[in-house]
């Protein structure tokens, strides 16, 4: 039969038991950041001429832009390689493990006359619903051609639910060119 331990509680104390000190020390805590954020000086302030009471930041005037950290996960796109070729090849992993089911690919075939008809697919269609997608980058980690990346664009905004998709057109337009990556049909073409 399994030893039983019974493990006796520690008592508490008056002191224990009155709860004003914790609560006192949780308000001061509190009161100190109130008091620095209204009375302090914000980031950039100075190079704004503003008084930079009562915010954090002084944005859209300044924008975190140039200190977000290397691995900063921001809105996915994608790119082109070298020759201005779609690095997509329409695989779809990227549609089938996104887990909100955000990115929605319609599959084009590649015409045999066509210099890159041994790459077969490229995608007709490429959508990616901005307001679905939680920026993981799991399109990015599982794409074999690395055509999909996520860039560091967080201020992502649309007045309407078909602005906030972002189509094959705007992906490329946010993506770029990228070169001096993986060319696996090249040999092939
Ligand atoms: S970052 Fe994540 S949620 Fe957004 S499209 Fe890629 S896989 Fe989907
Ligand atoms: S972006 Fe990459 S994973 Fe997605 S369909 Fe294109 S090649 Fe496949």
């Amino acid at each position: 039969m399994a030893k039983v331990t019974k493990l006796k509680r520690p008592e508490m104390s008056t002191k224990d038991n009155i709860y004003l000190i914790g609560i006192a020390k949780g308000a001061f805590i509190t009161l100190k950041h109130a008091f620095t954020t209204v009375f302090g000086k914000t980031r950039g302030a100075d190079s704004l001429g503003s008084s930079g009471t009562g915010v954090t930041m002084q944005y859209p005037e300044q924008k975190w832009d140039d200190e977000l950290p290397e691995y900063y996960r921001g809105a996915p796109a994608l790119v082109t390689d070298e020759q201005d070729r779609e690095r997509c090849v329409s695989c779809q992993l990227c549609e089938f493990i996104c887990p909100p089911k955000a990115i929605k690919i319609t599959p084009d075939e590649i015409s045999s006359d066509d210099p890159w008809a041994k790459v077969e697919k490229r995608p007709k269609t490429f959508d990616i619903d901005m307001i679905r997608c939680i920026y993981c980058g799991l399109c990015e980690e599982v794409c074999p051609e690395q055509a999909i990346y996520l860039r560091k664009d967080y201020a992502i905004t649309g007045t309407s639910r078909e602005e906030m998709v972002h189509n094959k057109e705007r992906l490329y337009e946010i993506g770029g060119k990228r070169v001096g990556l993986v060319n696996k049909w090249n040999e092939l073409k």
